[in-house]
């Protein structure tokens, strides 16, 4: 079993399809680490046999965790909300389907930030998930769940969404791999819907080759989901080991004030490492990176706001009585059903769309959208790749930001600009800082996935990280 835990998702592939391994076992170990997980990082654990995999299918077998917010059919799709409890959807994403047919089970479903609105897995109605390195401290989130699983090797992969921050924050507060693609690269059909001009599938991993292949079997464009485009070329296996002629700015905006020194100083040691591996690296200027997370507030709120419109009582899990009739039923159902932050996104959401405010608050964030894409566009000229911290602190002690929602809204502050815009990111494991995990990232232009795989697997060698300490014992 300990042997099994070593290998990565790619490796135990390659073993299966060299018959050395035999699918059933990677499925019965994992399920049983799964079921004895020490960071309630499930909300659901598979306990029947899978279904029959394909031993030369393309995943071969090796299960996946998915964060509860995806729909998966017959089986519990909460989205950490009470309103939601004991949903159970009549079909599956897009996204779980592609990977159930790439060969990849369905191991579990993870705990996650109600309707994804966190940065820490606490806004969870079926309580926080802990942190692999240290219990005493979040995962990070809103899909700390999917991150933890991971981080504790109690899943060898698994899947995420980020609105803005949500694959990439936690990623880094586990010291695992995280990616957020292009908007448009996953179906988000299925994907229970936070902030729809946001919302993004992808994948936690161990290593960044683990992450090329999760992510290659999940894209594609997918007529159910009208804004997914699929990517222009398929995804493969990174395999760059230095970074010649790669040209790397760091935006001045997003790598000085607020960033623990901690943090920093694991960030400036991995851009040596970029400059050894032959990258230049040079500061750059995104203008308007400082204004995203006050735009972000108000944006994914505003649709936030339609999008939670739905839960009355009267289509999906929770109904509360209420005194008779069918406005009390309403409200009674949404005051019992929803927790205090997605009732917090409601209200900004619906002030921000509302007639007379509309211009003032929606408008001219939309109107920071794009000068913030504009900023990025204009860094492309200069720049293969944007790096920053991926998020600005290590992971932090449960409750330390329950009560000041503006610190916990910070976590997001580097993530939040590549969201906004709509391109990919990778967050990679990039050493410790006072014995927990920090992150990297590297932002490229839309569609730059297979450069930014690459550049994050040389990388990746050359930091050497050893996420081992934070697993579960066999
Ligand atoms: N932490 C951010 C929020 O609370 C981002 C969440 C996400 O990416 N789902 O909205």
């Amino acid at each position: 079993m300990s042997e099994l835990l070593e290998l990565t998702a790619a490796q135990a592939i390659e073993a299966i399809h060299r018959g050395e391994l035999d699918p059933e076992a990677i499925w019965s170990a994992y399920r049983e680490r799964a079921a004895a997980d020490e960071n309630n990082a499930y909300t659901w654990v598979a306990n029947a046999e899978p279904p029959a995999v394909e031993r030369d299918a393309p995943l071969a077998g090796v299960p996946v965790a998915v964060k509860d917010l995806f729909a998966t059919e017959g089986i519990p799709s909460q989205a950490g909300s009470k309103i939601l409890e004991h949903y159970r959807p009549p079909y599956s994403a897009t996204a779980v389907e592609r990977l159930a047919g790439a060969g990849a089970p369905l191991l579990g479903k993870t705990n996650q930030d109600e309707f994804a609105m966190g940065s820490s897995t606490e806004h969870s109605a079926y309580g926080p998930t802990l942190n692999p390195w240290d219990r005493a401290r979040v995962p990070g989130g809103s899909s700390g769940g999917s991150a933890a699983a991971v981080a504790a090797g109690t899943a060898p992969w698994s899947i995420g969404t980020d609105t803005g921050g949500s694959i990439r924050q936690p990623a880094a507060l586990c010291g695992i791999v995280g990616m957020k693609p292009t908007y448009g690269a996953v179906s988000r059909f299925g994907m229970i819907a936070f902030a729809s001009s946001l919302d993004q599938a992808g994948p936690f991993t161990r290593d960044v080759t683990d992450a090329a292949l999760l992510l290659g079997a999940m894209v594609g464009k997918d007529p159910r989901d009208s804004t997914s485009l699929g990517l222009p070329e398929p995804i493969a296996a990174p395999t760059a080991t230095d970074l010649q002629g790669i040209r790397i700015g760091v935006p001045e905006e997003l790598t000085g004030e607020g960033i623990e020194p901690g943090v920093l100083e694991r960030f400036e040691a991995t851009l040596d490492i970029a400059r050894e591996l032959g990258a230049t690296v040079e500061p750059t200027k995104l203008p308007h990176a400082p204004h995203a997370l006050a735009a972000y507030y108000i944006l994914a709120p505003a649709e936030a706001s339609s999008n939670l419109a739905r839960y009355d009582g009267v289509r999906y899990g929770l109904r509360a009585d209420g005194d008779g009739d069918l406005l009390h039923m309403y409200t009674a159902t949404r005051e019992a059903g929803f927790g205090a932050e997605v009732k917090r996104r409601i209200m900004l959401g619906t002030y921000a769309l509302s007639s007379g405010y509309y211009d003032a608050y929606y408008g001219r964030a939309q109107k920071v959208r794009t000068r913030i894409s504009e900023d990025f566009r204009a860094a492309w000229e200069s720049f293969d790749f944007i790096a920053t911290p991926t998020s600005p602190t290590v992971a932090f002690e449960l409750g330390a930001k329950l009560d000041d929602p503006l610190a916990m809204y910070l976590n997001d502050f580097c993530a939040v600009p590549m969201s906004l815009a709509g391109i990919p990111a990778i967050s990679i494991p990039n050493g410790l800082a006072d014995g927990l995990p920090t992150g990297f990232q590297l932002a490229g232009p839309a569609f730059s996935e297979n450069r930014i795989l690459d550049a994050a697997f040389a990388l990746e060698r050359a930091i050497g990280f050893d996420g081992s300490k934070a697993r579960q014992p066999a």
